[in-house]
């Protein structure tokens, strides 16, 4: 019996595959494998728990046991909007590892959530390489012509309350993804300065492990900005400065 995974990220996309799944193959074989980065906003958890309720299917959960915090100190390197080490090593690596353990790739599938867009649909070929051995199929993908953003995230967040499953509490609050409880390094400048109003003691937390990194590293940030076509590292706490003046 083929084993179907879906790589459950507590992201709206991840829900509407693991639900096509569901509906196309039954839940038998059916595995949600999420990573824990041990940020992750808590709601999302709450959002994991009932989508396996809602499944009958037990979260298959994977952690490496350090927050991107932490993994940034151990790699010497901060993690920015051009490069992750914390994807990697604390989502890519343990789920790789527990497909390993689990699941034949010859006789596995495993799905991603990723939403029918024409800029997500373009980092297909990319992903099918990176999960290689097992063969990827991208459900929502599936589904016609390409949707733009906004259009996307509607249907798939309708859906979900449709099924009587409430999504994540982060897109309410105007998130576009649900990760890392809205710290996420790779977001950029307009995130973070969203994460300032809607988490302000995130933010603050975030910036102090930013200037820890500093001490330790050097000028590194996770943000940079562009003036007169240079690019500056731009640390939190500058950020935070800047929105403190212009209130
Ligand atoms: S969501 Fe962002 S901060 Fe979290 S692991 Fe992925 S890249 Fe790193």
């Amino acid at each position: 019996m083929t084993l179907h995974v879906v790589q459950f990220s507590g992201g709206i996309g991840s829900f509407g595959a693991a639900f096509r799944v569901a509906e196309r193959y039954g839940t038998d074989n059916l595995v949600l494998l999420i990573a824990d980065t041990g940020i992750e906003d808590e709601d999302l958890w709450r959002f994991a728990d009932e989508t396996s309720r809602f499944l009958g299917v037990p979260l298959t959960k994977v952690k490496d046991g350090r927050t991107p915090w932490e993994l940034f100190r151990d790699k010497r390197f901060l993690g920015n909007d051009r490069i992750t080490p914390c994807t990697k090593y604390l989502k890519q690596i343990p789920c790789r590892k527990w497909m390993r353990e689990h699941a034949d790739p010859a006789d596995t599938v495993a799905y991603i959530g990723i939403e029918n867009t024409k800029k997500d649909r373009a980092r297909i070929p990319a992903i099918v390489r990176n999960w290689e051995p097992w063969i990827t199929q991208f459900p929502l993908c599936e589904e016609g012509e390409p949707l733009t953003k906004e259009q996307s995230k509607a249907q798939l967040l309708n859906e979900a309350r449709a099924l009587g499953v409430e999504p994540p509490r982060l897109y309410g609050l105007e998130y576009a993804h649900n990760n890392c409880g809205g710290t996420c390094v790779r977001a950029g400048m307009q995130q973070w300065r969203h994460t300032l109003k809607v988490f302000p003691e995130r933010f603050a937390y975030a910036e102090a492990q930013e200037a820890e990194l500093r001490e330790m590293l050097g000028d590194v940030s996770i943000l940079r900005q562009r003036r007169k076509g240079v690019a500056y590292n731009l640390p939190l706490s500058e950020l935070r400065r800047e929105h403190e003046g212009a209130l």
